[in-house]
C-alpha cells in the first residue's frame, strides 16, 4: 500500500478495478452488490452504457475551454433543470461543496444588493452534512469537521431540526440572510423532514425576507423516488438549491439553482470556475438527466424503495438486538444499529454487500436507481446472512 496519500480516509480493504450496474468489481475477483453507489452519486448504476457512450463521444469533440466561451451543453442542462424546478437560473460546478459555496455566496449577495448587507447569518442544522469547503463544514457546525480549522467564520447559527422555536426565532432576526437543509440528511442518517416542517419553514422564510437553501445533493436526482426531495410536498420549494452527486452519474459536476430573484446579486465577476460546467461534465450529465427525470424511473424508485425498507422493517422483529429503527426515503435508506455500524459494514462485506455508514450508527444503503426487485432481495438477504453470523458469533450474555 502506498505511504503517498494524505491519510483523511479509513478505506474499505477492497481495490476496486471495475464496475457494472449494481457489482463493483474487486482486483482480486470478489464482486460485490453495491449498495453505496459512490455514496449516492453512481445513479444509474457503475458504467450505463448510454453514460459511457455520451462521454465517448463528447472526449472526441471538446474536453474543455473555460467559461470564457458559450458552453451549448451547458445551457441545455440548464434548460431542463428549470424546466424540472422552481429555478430560473444555475451555475455550474464540480463538486456538492462548490455548488453550497456559491448557493451561500448567492445568498448573502443577494441581501447586499437589496442594501440589507448586515443579513449574514446562515442557519445550519445539526447532523447535516454539507461538504468540506470552509463555508460548508461552518453550515453544518459539525465539531468534527471544524476542530484545529482555526476560528469558526462568522455568520453562522447552528440548530436543532427538532427545536421549532428557535429556529422560528433566528428566522426572525434582522440579521439572519438565509437557512440552509437537507430535506432528506443523508450522512446525518437518513433522516427525512415531514411536509409541515419544510411548509413552516418556508413560510417564515418568505415572510421575514430570508432566502431557503436546500442541498439536494444526496437526496436530489431521483434518489427518494421525486426527481428532488422536497417536491414530495406542495408549496416547499427553496430560493436556491445545491445539487451534485447523481447529476452526473459518477463525473463530477455539481449546479447551484436559484430562482432569478435569489440570483440577482449574482452579476459579472462575482463568482466562476474554471472547469465549472465544462463540456464533458455536461454531455453525461444530460443524459443521466434524460434518464433519471423519467416517471417511469421515479416510480420504480419508489416502489423498490418500499421493498427494500419493508424488507428492513421485518429484520427489526426477526433482530430485536441488531435494528432498532429504519428510516429514509425512496432508495436513501437508513437502519439504525444496536450494535456498532462500522463493525457492521465490514460484516456486510463478507457477505458480499456494500453499504455506508451514517450518523447516529446507521447503516445506509443507496444502490443505484436502476437496482431491481430481485437485487433488492438479494440485498435483504445478504444483510440477513450478515445479521445472522452476527448473533452466532456474538453470544448473549445473560
Ligand atoms: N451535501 C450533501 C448533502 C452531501 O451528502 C455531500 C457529500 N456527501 C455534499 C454536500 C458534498 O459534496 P461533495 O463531496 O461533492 O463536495
Amino acid at each position: 500500500m502506498s505511504d503517498h496519500l494524505m491519510t483523511v480516509y479509513n478505506r474499505a480493504p477492497i481495490e476496486v478495478e471495475r464496475g457494472e450496474g449494481v457489482r463493483l468489481h474487486a482486483r482480486d475477483g470478489r464482486v460485490f452488490l453495491d449498495c453505496v453507489a459512490g455514496i449516492a452519486t453512481n445513479g444509474l448504476g457503475h458504467c450505463h452504457p448510454a453514460l459511457v457512450a455520451a462521454l465517448k463521444a463528447q472526449a472526441d469533440k471538446l474536453w474543455h475551454v473555460s467559461n470564457i466561451f458559450r458552453i451549448p451543453g451547458q445551457e441545455e442542462l440548464a434548460d431542463r433543470l428549470t424546466g424540472a424546478t422552481f429555478a430560473d437560473v444555475v451555475f455550474f460546478g464540480n463538486s456538492g461543496s462548490e455548488a453550497i459555496e456559491c448557493a451561500i455566496k448567492t445568498a448573502r449577495r443577494y441581501h447586499h444588493v437589496n442594501g440589507q448587507s448586515e443579513r449574514i447569518d446562515v442557519i445550519g442544522f445539526a447532523g447535516s452534512f454539507h461538504g468540506r469547503t470552509y463555508a460548508a463544514v461552518n453550515a453544518s457546525g459539525n465539531a468534527a469537521y471544524l476542530d484545529g480549522f482555526g476560528p469558526r467564520l462568522p455568520g453562522f447559527v447552528q440548530l436543532h431540526v427538532d427545536d421549532m422555536a428557535a429556529i422560528e426565532k433566528a428566522i426572525a432576526s434582522p440579521t439572519t440572510a438565509a437557512l440552509i437543509v437537507e430535506p432528506v440528511q443523508g450522512e446525518g442518517g437518513a433522516r427525512a423532514l415531514s411536509g409541515e416542517w419544510l411548509a413552516n419553514v418556508r413560510k417564515r422564510c418568505t415572510e421575514a425576507g430570508v432566502l431557503l437553501i436546500y442541498d439536494e445533493v444526496q437526496s436530489g436526482m431521483g434518489r427518494t423516488g421525486k426527481l428532488f426531495a422536497h417536491q414530495w410536498f406542495d408549496g416547499c420549494e427553496p430560493d436556491i438549491m445545491a445539487v451534485a452527486k447523481a447529476l452526473g452519474g459518477g463525473f463530477p459536476v455539481g449546479a447551484c439553482l436559484a430562482s432569478a430573484e435569489a440570483a440577482k446579486g449574482m452579476v459579472f465577476g462575482t463568482h466562476g470556475s474554471t472547469f465549472g460546467g465544462n463540456p464533458l461534465a455536461m454531455a453525461v450529465a444530460a443524459k443521466a438527466f434524460d434518464l433519471i427525470a423519467d416517471e417511469a424511473l421515479l416510480a420504480h424508485v419508489r416502489a423498490v424503495g418500499d421493498r427494500l425498507s419493508s424488507g428492513l422493517r421485518a429484520m427489526i422483529e426477526r433482530y430485536p438486538d441488531i435494528v432498532e429503527e429504519v428510516r429514509g426515503k425512496g432508495l436513501l435508506v437508513g437502519v439504525k444499529l444496536k450494535p456498532n455500524n462500522r463493525e457492521m459494514m465490514a460484516a456486510a462485506r463478507e457477505q458480499g454487500l456494500l453499504v455506508a455508514g451514517g450518523g447516529e450508527n446507521c447503516i445506509r444503503l443507496l444502490p443505484p436507481l436502476i437496482i431491481s426487485e430481485d437485487e433488492a432481495d438479494e440485498a435483504l438477504a445478504k444483510l440477513d446472512a450478515t445479521f445472522a453470523a452476527w448473533n452466532a458469533r456474538v453470544p448473549e450474555v445473560a
